[in-house]
C-alpha cells in the first residue's frame, strides 16, 4: 500500500481537491499542478505551523550555542544578567553579525540574513524568542506559514540592511525580523478595521510603543532594525495581502521556500567558515 502513487492532491495553488494527473487545475487553471516542483518536500516542512515556528526556535538556540562554543571565554560567566552567557565578539563576528564593520570592511553582505539569528547573551534571546513565539502563531494564522516566513526572512534582511544605511557598525538579534512580524500586524488590524481589527492594532501598537521608549531608555538597542523592520512588515504584509482577502498562492509558497533554502545556505556557510576561520587565526 504505502508504494502506491497518490491518486489525489491538493492544489498548490488554490488548496482545492484534485487528481495528481490533472494537466491543468479545473478550479484555478494554473498547469501541471501535480508536478514535484510544485508538491516538493520543503514545501510540506510548512505544513505544521507549531512545528514550524519551533524549527525558527530551534535555529536560533543553535547558533547560539555555537556562538558561545566556538570561542569560549571565561567573560561571559559574568554575574551581570545582562553579558551572562555573552558570546565573544570575534565570534559573532565571524558567524555573520551585520553592519559596517562587516559589510563595508569585510563585504559580508550575507550577514544582512546570517545576523537574525545570532544573540548577544540568554536575555537577549530569551526576549526575542518570546516575542516571537507571541506573535508567530497570530501571523501564521491570519497571513499563513508560508506567507508568515516570507514576512519574517525578507523584514529582517530589510531592518538590518536600513540600520546598515543608517551607520550602525555592528549588530545581531531577531528583533528586526520580529519587528516585521509586529509590522504585518500592524497593518491587517488597520486594513480589517472592523472591532477585531481595531483590538489586533491596539495591542500589538502597543508592543511597538514599548519597544521603541525600551529602545530610547537602553543604549546599544538598534532602533533603525527595530523600525526598519516594522516598515518592511507593513509593506510585506499590505503587498502579499492576509488570509480572508486572498488565500497562499504558489508564489507565496516558492518565496517561502526560496527563503528556507537560502537561510539554510546562509547560515551552514556562516557556521563552517566562522569556524574555519577562528580555528585558522586563533593560535
Ligand atoms: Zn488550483
Amino acid at each position: 500500500m504505502a508504494n502506491q502513487p497518490r491518486k489525489s492532491i491538493l492544489c498548490p495553488n488554490c488548496g482545492k481537491l484534485i487528481s495528481v494527473d490533472e494537466p491543468r487545475c479545473p478550479y484555478c487553471a494554473i498547469p501541471r499542478p501535480g508536478s514535484s516542483l510544485k508538491n516538493n518536500p520543503l514545501m510540506r516542512l510548512f505544513r505544521d505551523p507549531q512545528r514550524f515556528v519551533r524549527g525558527i526556535i530551534v535555529a536560533n538556540v543553535a547558533l547560539f550555542v555555537v556562538s558561545l562554543v566556538l570561542k569560549p571565554t571565561f567573560a561571559n560567566l559574568s554575574m551581570n544578567p545582562l553579558t551572562f552567557l555573552a558570546p565573544d565578539s570575534s565570534s559573532l563576528l565571524v558567524l555573520g553579525a551585520t553592519g559596517t564593520i562587516p559589510i563595508d570592511r569585510f563585504g559580508r553582505w550575507w550577514s544582512l540574513l546570517s545576523a537574525n539569528y545570532l544573540h548577544g547573551g540568554v536575555l537577549h534571546i530569551f526576549f526575542n524568542m518570546m516575542a516571537l513565539r507571541q506573535l508567530a502563531p497570530f501571523v501564521t494564522r491570519e497571513f499563513g506559514t508560508y506567507r508568515m516566513f516570507v514576512i519574517y526572512t525578507v523584514g529582517g534582511v530589510v531592518g538590518f540592511w536600513i540600520s546598515y544605511i543608517a551607520g550602525v557598525r555592528f549588530t545581531i538579534g531577531a528583533s528586526a525580523a520580529v519587528c516585521s512580524l509586529i509590522g504585518a500586524a500592524l497593518y491587517y488590524g488597520k486594513s480589517r478595521g472592523d472591532s477585531y481589527g481595531q483590538a489586533i492594532y491596539r495591542q500589538v501598537g502597543g508592543w511597538a510603543l514599548a519597544l521603541f521608549v525600551f529602545g530610547l531608555l537602553v543604549p546599544g538597542i538598534n532602533n533603525w532594525g527595530h523600525g526598519g523592520g516594522i516598515l518592511a512588515g507593513i509593506l510585506l504584509g499590505f503587498s502579499m495581502g492576509y488570509q480572508d482577502k486572498y488565500r497562499e498562492r504558489l508564489v507565496h509558497k516558492s518565496a517561502a521556500v526560496i527563503c528556507l533554502i537560502v537561510t539554510a545556505a546562509v547560515l551552514a556557510w556562516a557556521v563552517t567558515s566562522g569556524a574555519y576561520l577562528l580555528f585558522t587565526s586563533g593560535r
